[in-house]
């Protein structure tokens, strides 16, 4: 893979994981990501959406065919926030609310 196209399949993702922004469906994780990295989901919304892109293109890279979607990703986060394999009250998080 040239990085010509590293560049543009990065470029891709990003503009994907804006769209997603734009209607909504990436709050979880969004706020999840700022958590983890320390930065404000509303002021530095544009790193936190490179970052999701970043995380997104390294799963590709490394695992082609077995990468999860966006989709999949943000099935991922709980509803608390945080990731569901590291949630230990998940179940009841997502069936209950927080
Ligand atoms: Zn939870």
């Amino acid at each position: 893979m040239s990085n010509l196209h590293n560049e543009m399949a990065l470029e891709n993702l990003y503009e994907k994981v804006i769209e997603e922004d734009e209607k909504g469906l990436i709050d979880n994780l969004i706020n999840q990501t700022a958590f983890e990295t320390g930065l404000h989901a509303d002021d530095n919304r544009d790193k936190i959406l490179q970052k999701i892109a970043e995380g997104l293109f390294e799963l590709y890279d490394s695992a082609p065919t077995q990468a999860p979607t966006l989709e999949e990703l943000e099935a991922r986060v709980c509803t608390c926030g945080k990731l569901i394999e590291k949630c230990e009250d998940a179940y009841e998080h997502i069936t209950q609310g927080v």
